[in-house]
């Protein structure tokens, strides 16, 4: 039994409070790369190199051309609760970023050996280094060389939390997940150029882009040319809402639905009623337990979204639920009318 002294109220230090907080965003590799790299894309870059050695177990580098941290700003970089990016509540209605926590550089500090380097000029010698030390997770500011932007090397991740550690798979399967993040991420954003690297392997190297064909040849790269040959093509606009994207045939469908994009404003989305609409869409085309493949864009008033309702930010809640809902299944009916049995403008399938 526990005496009187072990039952004090006492407050957790930093290392630990942060610990506790990664348990709920910092799963495996492929978590920390979805965060280093929304921060370099929020921080406005236009290149993102990532490099992973053994799964990301070993090594998780992230650089990027954006705009920097200043050195007044890098000691508060790995503080938890530290954000650049809202201000106020206000500021959290209609959030563009894709961060605004201000915790996932102190989470991640916390379970691995992490250094950023940054550099808001374009003299490389300006560059500077910070590491959290301790329990206190005293930030530790040094110069160091670095190009315009910053990097995020991520070593050992768990090393200190064998518990975590455990949960990790195989080099190859924890490799899997990253490469699903990355593969989320590219499609993303298609005016920024990538490079995936593995155990000094290149995985993927894409072309930015705005245009159908690099972002087709993109999405062929990264899900394969054949989606691109049995999937439609679709942009519609309607009361606020644009939807665009492709949808496989139901010739493509899949028996997993492993192979579903959804993004709202940039965002990689899972959420049921955008699941259920979708569905609703393919019910007549699809047998029984397939699954469509599809990369699709939604685009909105960012005020009538709330992201922030996980702290993984993979789920969001619209204000009008049934207005998204119906303009998803219409716009997606439509565009498969021309597959469907029995429909005027059927076509041979
Ligand atoms: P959040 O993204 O929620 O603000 P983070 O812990 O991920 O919190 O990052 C903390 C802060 O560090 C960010 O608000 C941003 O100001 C800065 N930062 C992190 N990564 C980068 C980057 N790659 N480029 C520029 N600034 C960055
Ligand atoms: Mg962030």
């Amino acid at each position: 039994t526990a005496s009187t002294s072990d039952r004090r109220i006492r407050i957790l230090n930093p290392r630990l409070a942060n610990q506790i907080a990664a348990g709920e965003v910092v799963e495996r590799p492929a978590s920390v790369v979805k965060e280093l790299v929304e921060n370099a894309i929020d921080a406005g870059s236009t290149r993102i190199e990532l490099e992973l050695e053994g799964g990301g177990a070993r090594l998780i580098r992230v650089r990027d051309n954006g705009c920097g941290i200043t050195e007044e700003d890098l000691p508060l970089a790995l503080s938890r609760h530290a954000t650049s990016k809202i201000e106020s509540l206000d500021d959290l209605e209609g959030v563009a970023s894709l961060g605004f926590r201000g915790e996932a550089l102190a989470s991640i500090s916390s379970v691995s050996r992490l250094e950023l380097f940054s550099n808001v000029s374009d003299e490389p010698a300006n560059g500077w280094r910070v590491v959290a030390e301790g329990r206190e997770m005293a930030p530790r500011v040094s110069p160091a060389p670095h190009p315009r932007g910053t990097s995020v090397a991520v070593r050992d991740l768990f090393f200190n939390t064998p518990a975590r550690r455990k949960f990790m798979r195989t080099e190859k399967t924890e490799f899997g997940h990253v490469e699903e993040s990355f593969r989320r991420l590219a499609l993303s954003r298609h005016d920024i150029g990538w490079t995936l690297r593995h155990n000094q392997k290149v995985v993927h190297q894409l072309r930015p882009g705005d245009d159908t064909l690099t972002i087709e040849r993109r999405i062929g790269a990264l899900l394969g040319r054949n989606f691109l040959e049995h999937a439609l093509h679709l942009d519609i606009e309607a009361s606020g809402l644009r939807l665009s994207g492709w949808v496989g045939l139901p010739t493509h469908s899949r028996a997993q639905a492993d192979q579903q994009y959804f993004f709202v404003n940039g965002r990689v989305v899972r959420d049921r009623l955008v699941a259920h609409a979708v569905r609703q869409a393919y019910r007549d085309v699809l047998f029984h337990g397939r699954h469509p493949v599809f990369v699709l864009y939604l685009e909105l008033d960012p005020t009538v979204v709330d992201v922030n309702v996980h702290p993984t930010k993979h789920e969001v809640r619209f204000r009008d639920g049934r207005l998204v809902h119906d303009f998803l299944f219409s716009s997606l009916h439509k565009a498969l009318a021309q597959v469907r049995p029995g429909d005027s403008s059927a076509a041979p399938t």
